[in-house]
């Protein structure tokens, strides 16, 4: 379980981004965050991964706060899927996912076996895309890279950013889709974040609804349509 205890965050400039959050974000399940921009997303991602850390307040990531662990450490525990989709362009697709396998010096078996295995995952036939540079994949096929470099090395969590808000509108429901049929067979603990109200709908077990750096409401999405 993901757990934010009494949260704020104030920026350098004394702006307040999120003001005394408290959420519980059960482990196996997609958790979506909504808000209009500027409402804390991001920044509430970012102390998860402890890119930032919190000016009040602590986050517990199973039971044990994470501002006493090594932060490197933690974040190759932590999937990271954003929308600008960051592949590195003078590597190979196969390579783009073995990113962080290859930091943690897994053998190379293991570590190809790993590429196929995501690349099938994701119906991008190894034999056809594992050699290829980004820049020869679609916007949709380079994010689907983006979602399995983020699974490579088993972290039990992910967090996506406005994963898919790049993409045009059939891709972007086909990885929704392909997202649902992952997160059955994987049951990671994914905190997507989006603006869209109906992605929201679509693939979240639990939305959590921001506004101005608080949490105004949380919830199933049925338990959201009925209480808007
Ligand atoms: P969202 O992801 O919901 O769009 P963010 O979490 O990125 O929102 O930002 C929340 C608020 O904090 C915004 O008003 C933003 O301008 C501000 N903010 C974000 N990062 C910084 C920063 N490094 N310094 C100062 N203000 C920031
Ligand atoms: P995102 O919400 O995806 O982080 P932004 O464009 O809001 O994207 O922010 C890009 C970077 O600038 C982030 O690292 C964010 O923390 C920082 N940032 C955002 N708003 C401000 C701000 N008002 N002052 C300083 N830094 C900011």
């Amino acid at each position: 379980m993901i757990q934010l205890k009494n949260i704020s965050k104030r920026y350098n400039d004394g702006f307040e981004a999120l003001k005394n959050i408290h959420l519980e974000l059960e482990d196996g399940k997609i958790h979506v965050i909504i808000g209009p921009s500027g409402c804390g997303k991001s920044t509430t991602m970012k102390l998860i991964n402890r890119l930032i850390t919190p000016s009040e307040g602590k986050v517990h990531i199973n039971k044990e706060d994470i501002a006493q662990k090594n932060p490197v450490e933690l974040r190759r525990k932590i999937g990271y899927v954003i929308q600008s989709i960051g592949l590195f362009p003078h590597m190979t697709i196969a390579d783009n996912v073995a990113v962080v396998p290859k930091l943690l010096k897994w053998e190379e078996n293991k570590i190809q076996g790993k590429v196929n295995e995501l690349l099938n995952l994701v119906h991008l036939e190894p034999e056809t895309y594992r050699n290829r540079y980004p820049s020869e994949l679609s916007g949709g096929q380079q994010q689907r890279v983006g979602v399995i470099r983020a699974l490579a090395a088993e972290p039990d969590i992910i967090l996506m950013d406005e994963p898919f808000s790049a993409l045009d509108p059939i891709s972007r429901e086909q990885l929704q889709d392909e997202l649902i049929n992952l997160q059955e067979e994987l049951k990671k603990t994914i905190i997507f974040v989006t603006h869209d109200m109906d992605e929201a709908i679509k693939i979240a077990d639990n939305i959590i609804l921001m506004k101005d750096g608080e949490v105004i409401q949380v919830g199933s999405p049925d338990a959201i349509l009925r209480h808007p």
